[in-house]
């Protein structure tokens, strides 16, 4: 693949991910992100799940709740925690 047909890829590919953004704002603003905040407000209710640990390659790290997705701690490259 050559260097320009990789770009043109990534503009076409980059143009549907920004339609899609546009089209879905008002759902996820007034339906999605609301619901989800929800979700995340019950399983901290009962305690949340099983924790999953990221590391992002950078020494960043994150534990997030594997049952809402939650995230319940970051820390950065020098181990501090930043509160998420
Ligand atoms: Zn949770």
């Amino acid at each position: 693949m050559s260097r320009e047909t990789r770009t043109k890829r990534k503009e076409v590919e980059k143009a549907r991910r920004d339609k899609m953004s546009e089209l879905m704002r008002d759902y996820d603003e007034t339906v999605f992100y609301p619901a989800l905040k929800a979700v995340k407000a019950e399983c901290a209710d009962v305690g949340h799940g099983s924790k999953h640990n990221h590391d992002n390659g950078l020494g960043w790290n994150f534990i997030t709740c594997l049952d809402c997705g939650a995230m319940l701690e970051k820390h950065g490259p020098n181990g501090e925690l930043i509160k998420p």
